[in-house]
């Protein structure tokens, strides 16, 4: 990746000169949260003064665009504004057939309004998404936000939300997709935890899948009581299984576990994602039968992936019964969802995805509120993309001391690296990610590299 700091798109392109007497009007007072830090000498026109400030509210900057192309297999978000400036956002790659609609749903709202306003403009649509997949719209939308008003004020978006708390973001690896495991013996999994041990990137964290988020269910004989549903059928059926476990389905997990961890060795933390799909009598057999195994989290057992609903209570019962920290929060939409979680002290850690649950602003709240409890975060995000790493990056700086790590999402295709600018090189350096201090989200799409991915339909996406 050339790391030459070059923004490529024609839209950013804008001359020095218009960018200073833009940020001489532009409202840096007036970006939203109520987050925003320092403003240190060479970010910014050290003119800036109180009547300045002032003037502030009269910044005219416009949305004028809202855009949705498929790149590769991850629907982008583009905003584009009266003032050479766009912002742009990523939703997982997983919603890449249907989601677009949804994207252009929230056009009319948004053209007119200041962006550089991030809250005024979130609220009037952050009331129309919903649990995942539907608020992943929104939540793209809002990082397309912060990357105008960081760029129109010439600060990483860090910046705007308060500031560094660490110059380096820890993310950790989920094996699932790219280093499953090869076969259902403990040895296949020994042999797992001894091959992902030395994978690059120097990952300390690693994730892999047990139970109902892996093809146990379907492969191991006798492994379950669940009823088998038409939903069941189907090419990722793993993901509609629900039901009771048999013993002999707990024994072998445990001993697979137990392989995982052997294979694995104790220099590295081990995180499994397991669900939904337990009833809780059984989540709480699983995650007593896994306590001497060293885990950092169960993730999901009850609820995950595409469940519109909390379970506060029933995760405070499991919460309590196990030793195992517990985790969730991935499809959860708005801050609002967390509340009895965190308040009941349901779960020991929080997974909240900034691409689902409304925006890197809504989860720094998560963030900040969960700190007040003793819970930690470790967000979600294993098919945001490029884009999505970055607002991980940004936010992920500016989190309070209960952040443990992102869910790192590798570049798929690989050839994503080479349509973007700004990222460091390599983007992970022993499981951690270097803070950058390009203006806005700091990702340029080199729009003459990246204009060949497009699809015929998307063609003018750039233009
Ligand atoms: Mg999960």
């Amino acid at each position: 990746m050339n790391k030459q700091p070059v923004i490529s798109s024609k839209e950013n392109d804008i001359n020095a000169s218009n960018r200073r007497d833009f940020l001489k009007k532009a409202s840096i007072g007036g970006l939203g949260m109520g987050f925003l830090g320092n403003n240190p000498e060479g970010y910014i026109s050290s003119d800036n003064n109180d009547s300045d400030m002032e003037s502030s509210a009269s910044s005219n900057i416009r949305i004028t665009d809202l855009r949705c192309a498929v790149i590769g297999n991850s629907p982008i978000v583009r905003i584009v504004t009266d003032q050479g400036i766009s912002g742009y956002g990523q939703i997982e790659s997983a919603k890449a057939s249907y989601i677009k609609p949804h994207v252009l749903f929230y056009k009319d709202y948004l053209v007119g309004e200041d962006p550089t306003n991030v809250e005024r403009v979130m609220m009037k649509i952050r009331r129309m998404g919903s649990f995942k997949p539907w608020g992943s719209a929104v939540s793209a939308i809002e990082m397309a936000l912060w990357d105008i008003a960081g760029r129109a004020a010439n600060l990483p978006v860090y910046k705007l939300l308060g500031g560094k708390v660490r110059d380096q973001v820890r993310c950790y690896c989920t094996t699932m997709h790219r280093m499953p495991v090869w076969g259902n013996t403990p040895q296949d999994y020994a042999d797992w935890g001894a091959r992902v041990r030395d994978s690059e990137h120097g990952f300390s964290i690693i994730k892999s899948t047990i139970a109902y988020h892996s093809p146990m269910p379907s492969q191991v004989p006798n492994f379950t009581y669940r009823n088998i549903s038409p939903a069941a059928k189907g090419s990722r059926d793993y993901f509609y299984y629900r039901g009771p476990l048999t013993g002999s389905g707990i024994k072998y997990i445990t001993k697979h576990v137990e392989a995982m961890r052997k294979g694995l060795g104790d220099d590295h933390d081990l995180v499994l994602d397991c669900g939904p799909g337990f009833m809780l009598s059984d989540a709480i057999r699983v995650a007593k039968a896994l306590e001497p195994f060293n885990i950092m989290w169960l993730e999901d057992m009850l609820t995950g992936d595409y469940t519109p609903y909390v379970l506060a209570d029933d995760y405070r019962r499991l919460t309590e019964s196990t030793s195992v920290p517990i985790h969730t929060g991935e499809q959860l939409y708005l801050r609002q969802n967390f509340r009895e979680l965190i308040e009941r002290h349901a779960v020991n850690i929080l997974g909240p995805d900034p691409a689902d649950m409304g925006g890197i602003a809504e989860l720094k709240w998560v963030a900040e509120f969960a700190d007040l409890y003793g819970i930690q975060i470790a967000p979600h995000g294993i098919f945001n993309g490029v884009l999505g790493v970055a607002a991980h990056v940004q936010v992920g700086a500016t989190m309070p001391e209960n952040y443990i790590a992102f869910e790192y999402s590798h570049p798929d295709p690989v050839w994503w690296c080479d349509i973007v600018e700004g990222l460091p090189d390599p983007v992970v350096k022993n499981g951690l990610v270097d803070v950058w201090d390009r203006p806005g989200m700091g990702v340029d799409f080199i729009v003459s590299r990246a204009r060949k991915h497009l699809r015929e339909e998307d063609k003018n996406f750039f233009d």
